[in-house]
């Protein structure tokens, strides 16, 4: 068929009207996308190639059931957590174990006793456990013997219980010296505000009055971040190693999402980075794979960025009031996060952190330099409730659209067999099987696009064929729910 110059249908987005609970977003961004007088997932220059099939890729309406929960989400719980967590004086991760009232087993403890407060009024659907390992003198940030613990508290999906999505924060934190395990470490930011987001979700979405979620969720705070993400890696590891393996179809890491206010003195607080890796370890993705991908062009489709391209379709509305700036990066220079294990066990992971952070209240010793009068240290008087809501709010979306999705599509290939114009592509049911699809989807954009511009609902099949090039655009198949909740594309790979 002949390339056909014509006019993307517009497909208006079924209004959401503001609720009462968010504050409004002053960016204009969202209004006009809502408006439907722009997408903001098309900009003019990645406009080519025109196609004749598919629609607008446009955003998912949060369901309603979806909404409640997230009005349910309070700034005042968040708040008393980070207060209660930075009461234990430190929580380093060499602190004392032995106290109900300072150091990281006081916190450990508290964490856990807030877990099962909800779980006991979950009628069943909330799971706690701690689990951890003696961890030995490593040389370097660990100078003795400690036992490193994981909280966490999972919600058990009724369809497909055996696919997980993890959220975690981590509730251990520093000083100036990472070694100075016994000066107070208050980490309001860095990262209670992380561990409230666990909590808060957890304490909403297992309540009873809600549907059960088709895949589980595990709400997670972890230990030993600073000293080396070793609270994470042995999670990954635990999930990685299990017979069989834990199949973690995605994993956030909120870290440092506490304020929105840069030390500059600049205000977004509207806005929260994700960070979104490209191409996997090659422990991960083996070197013929890469050749692959990188044949294809495939190496801006792994599976952690097109997992950050659904956060920002189903969570970037006006039951969140945030827009999510994704980052094509594993993370900040110089930094670490606790993403990195998941994604070094071969899981897809991202990592949310506020727009600007403000170094003087992170890693810092708690004082007021003499000279300038300046406030250091990571206090809670610099943290931003209402901001740490609409990111609890951010990631409730994400994970409530990922848990009643389908999960991912397996084995997805395209035909390469014969030079055409057309493109044709197979794949099999996620890990979960074929009942909770409803239908499955191609989505595609430009090559330049970030995020995707087009869908094509093909009904429930194993094969499709569009017509439009695949030397033109990057295609993704996508399994969608029978009410609509997308899960994450999967870039298809050359295919017999
Ligand atoms: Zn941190």
């Amino acid at each position: 068929m002949k390339p056909q110059i014509i006019f993307f249908p517009q497909v208006a987005a079924a209004a959401v009207a503001a609720p009462p609970w968010t504050t409004p977003n002053p960016s204009s961004v969202l209004e006009k996308r809502e408006s439907g007088a722009q997408n903001i997932f098309t900009c003019a220059a990645v406009n080519w190639p025109p196609s004749a099939v598919g629609s607008l890729n446009v955003p998912q309406t949060p369901p309603a059931d979806l909404q409640s929960m997230l009005a349910q989400v309070d700034p005042a719980n968040i708040e008393a957590t980070i207060l209660k967590l930075v009461s234990f004086g430190t929580r380093h991760t060499l602190s004392t174990q032995n106290s109900t009232t300072r150091g990281i087993g006081a916190a450990r403890d508290w964490i856990a006793a807030e877990f099962r407060r909800y779980a006991d009024a979950s009628d069943g659907r909330l799971e706690v456990d701690v689990v951890g390992y003696e961890q030995p003198a490593d040389g370097g940030r660990i100078l003795f013997p400690v036992r490193i613990s994981d909280v966490v508290a999972t919600l058990r999906g009724t369809e497909s219980p055996e696919r997980l999505y993890v959220v975690s924060g981590h509730y251990d934190s520093r000083v100036s010296d990472v070694l100075d395990y016994e000066s107070d470490a208050p980490g309001a930011d860095d990262d209670a505000s992380g561990v409230a987001v666990s909590l808060e979700l957890a304490r909403v979405m297992s309540q009873p009055g809600y549907p059960r979620p088709r895949a589980s969720i595990a709400f997670v705070a972890v230990a030993g971040e600073e000293q080396g993400l070793y609270g994470a890696q042995f999670l990954a590891q635990t999930y990685a190693n299990a017979t069989p393996r834990v199949n973690v179809e995605g994993m956030f890491t909120n870290d440092i999402v506490g304020a929105s206010k840069a030390d500059d003195g600049t205000v977004d607080p509207y806005t929260v980075r994700l960070f979104g890796q490209g191409l996997p370890p090659l422990a991960v993705e083996d070197a013929a794979t890469r050749e692959r991908r990188l044949t294809i062009g495939g190496e801006n489709d792994t599976p952690a960025r097109n997992l950050a391209r659904l956060v920002k379709e189903v969570a970037e509305n006006s039951a969140t009031g945030m827009n999510i700036s994704v980052v094509y990066r594993l993370d900040r220079y110089l930094r670490g996060g606790d993403h990195r294990p998941f994604l070094e066990a071969g899981y897809a992971a991202a990592r949310f952190t506020e727009p600007h952070e403000d170094f003087a209240h992170q890693h810092q010793d708690v004082r007021v330099d003499t000279a300038t009068g300046k406030q250091y240290g990571d206090l809670p008087e610099f943290c931003d409730y209402g901001f740490i809501a609409r990111v609890a709010r951010v990631n409730g979306a994400a994970l409530y659209s990922l848990a009643n999705s389908p999960g991912v599509p397996r084995n997805v290939g395209v035909n390469t067999t014969d030079l055409g114009n057309d493109s044709t592509f197979y794949w099999d049911a996620p890990a979960g099987g074929e009942d909770g699809v409803g239908s499955y989807e191609v989505v595609w954009r430009a090559t330049p696009a970030p995020f995707w511009t087009h869908a094509l609902d093909v009904g429930l099949v194993n094969r499709a064929t569009v017509d439009l090039s695949k030397d033109n655009v990057i295609f993704g198949i996508r399994a969608k729910s029978p009410d609509g909740m997308r899960g994450v594309a999967v870039l298809p790979f050359p295919a017999a």
